[in-house]
């Protein structure tokens, strides 16, 4: 079987580690390569040749790195079949879901493009008499990113477009399920002009990730993935005197106001719910249904969840891959097998499906779901859509606020007055106003609240550019020899 390397220094690196971790085909449920887990020593390799390669790419002039951000792009551009192709094999999703994914995360190679013009910092001339002071936005050093399995290019493109193109240089550390992407990647970055060692990638898990949270050489940590590893990450990283982003898991809402379309609303939950297999981020997993909506509501998606067909990325018709491991599909079945009380009006482990003996599960429905109950408090993951019937939009507000996670929530409505009160009320990052995944674009910022982002700043755009930069204030006279004096008094501006 083949082996997934590191990438140090510019090039692809074999492992050395005891620690076999299989990559699976999850539309065949079969082993199709593995990495060895990174050591702390070959963590550490990866991070001293990071090191080294700093002063170089600070020194780089800003267009030059915008130069190899725009060359990148090309690059990944002329690639999109092959990346695309790559994630679909070890991640299971469809050729289209991954091209769309890819397509996202080059909005953020284009954005980094033109950081020479967002670096820019302030100038006041003159600010006390003769004196001028201005603030300048510097890079960190070596910065490190960890990411998840179910984005293995869009995340790490919203880190490493923005850490790169402000001067720092960058270890990664990729999901261990879906790693080749960021292979494929490093060596792009490299077609495009970027030095050796700006950009690393340590294949692993647990123990590759402790040692960048501890390495005293590492600046910063970017991290994406679930809750419970993003809160622990976040206090051992700051604990360490790091800089740290750790954006966690998500329940996200769709509220369906009784003035709703209900045929959009339907269409835009099973969209929502099922793309990916619900194995995204910014999935719908909770449709909040207010007043009379219920009923109507429920049957539209149950028609469209008949249609959806199950297969694996090599089969062109497939609409919905399977999940991520074997593990992961048995314990999201576990939920259609103990209902309580909710009614499971389309129970998945009964769809029909063009697939072998992969980890496919159909696309489930359950209604009626009380608050407390497992379906409801559970981050799910998977392609399981929860409904939640309450009678107002005060009761459906209630929800989204008193949940845990504060990721994206939406409305979908005809009352833009009850939209505009919707999006003044939501604890929550993002919110959509009859869009289901409200993904910002790359110019703006990624970001939940509550216990979806631990940290200050969202993830990529303006904020990113925030996160990976540090500000110089500098304050600046060039004295006149014949009015120099000794004052021994506070310096004063007026
Ligand atoms: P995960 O937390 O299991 O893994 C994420 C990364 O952390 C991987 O690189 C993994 O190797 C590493 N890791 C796992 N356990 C660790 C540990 N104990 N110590 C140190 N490192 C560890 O997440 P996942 O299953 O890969 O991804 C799915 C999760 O990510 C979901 O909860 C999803 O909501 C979340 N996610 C969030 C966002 C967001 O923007 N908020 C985006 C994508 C995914």
């Amino acid at each position: 079987m083949r082996e997934i390397n590191h990438w140090i220094r510019g090039t692809a690196t074999p492992g050395t580690s005891d620690t076999k971790l299989d990559v699976f085909d999850p539309a065949t449920g079969e082993p199709q390569a593995y990495v060895l887990a990174a050591t702390a020593a070959e963590t550490g390799a990866a991070v001293a040749a990071a090191k080294e390669a700093f002063p170089g790419w600070r020194a780089a002039s800003l267009s030059r790195r915008a130069e190899v951000m725009f060359r990148f792009r090309e690059l990944v551009d002329a690639n999109r079949k092959e990346i695309a192709a790559l994630i679909s094999s070890e991640h299971g999703k469809t050729v289209a879901d991954a091209s769309g994914e890819l397509a996202r995360g080059l909005e953020n190679i284009e954005f980094a493009a033109g950081a020479p013009h967002l670096l820019k910092g302030g100038y006041s001339e003159q600010a006390a008499t003769g004196v001028d002071v201005y603030s300048i936005r510097q890079p960190l050093g070596v910065v490190a990113g960890i990411t998840p399995f179910n984005f293995p290019a869009m995340v790490p493109l919203w880190m490493l477009c923005n850490a790169l193109v402000c001067g720092n240089t960058f270890v990664l550390k990729p999901s261990e399920k879906d790693p080749s992407v960021s292979l494929l990647l490093a060596d792009l970055l490299r077609q495009a002009g970027l030095p050796d060692g700006a950009f690393n990638v340590v294949q692993g898990d647990r123990v590759a990730v402790e040692t960048l949270l501890d390495h005293p050489d590492v600046e910063a940590i970017s991290f994406v993935g679930s809750t419970a590893v993003a809160k622990s990450i976040y206090e051992r990283g700051t604990r360490n005197g790091k800089r740290v982003q750790a954006l966690g898991g998500a329940k996200n809402h769709m509220v369906v106001l009784p003035d709703a379309d209900i045929g959009s609303a339907a269409d835009a939950a099973v969209s929502a719910g099922y793309g990916s297999a619900g194995e995204r981020c910014m999935a719908v997993s909770v449709v909040v249904a207010v007043g009379d909506s219920g009923d109507p509501l429920v049957d539209a998606i149950q028609k469209r969840i008949g249609r959806i067909q199950v297969g694996p990325a090599t089969d062109p018709s497939a609409e919905m891959g399977p999940l991520i491991s074997r593990e992961h599909r048995d314990r999201v079945a576990g939920y259609l097998a103990d209902p309580g009380p909710a009614e499971v009006v389309v129970d998945g482990r009964d769809a029909p499906c063009t697939g072998g003996p992969g980890f496919f599960l159909g696309a489930s429905l359950v209604d009626k779901v009380p608050p407390d109950s497992p379906l409801y408090t559970d981050e799910i993951f998977g392609p399981v859509l929860s409904v939640v019937r309450v009678d107002t939009y005060d009761e459906a507000v209630e929800l989204v606020n008193t949940n845990p996670y504060g990721n994206g929530t939406a409305i979908f409505t005809r009352d833009g007055g009850a939209a505009r009160r919707f999006q003044y009320d939501a604890v929550c990052g993002m919110v959509g106003v009859n869009v289901p995944v409200p993904v910002p674009v790359a110019y703006y910022s990624f970001g939940g609240w509550k216990s979806s982002l631990f940290g200050d700043l969202h993830m990529y755009g303006p904020e990113g550019l925030q996160f990976y930069t540090r500000t110089k204030v500098v304050t600046s006279r060039w004295p006149d020899p014949a009015t120099s004096r000794v004052d021994l008094g506070f310096p004063k501006v007026r």
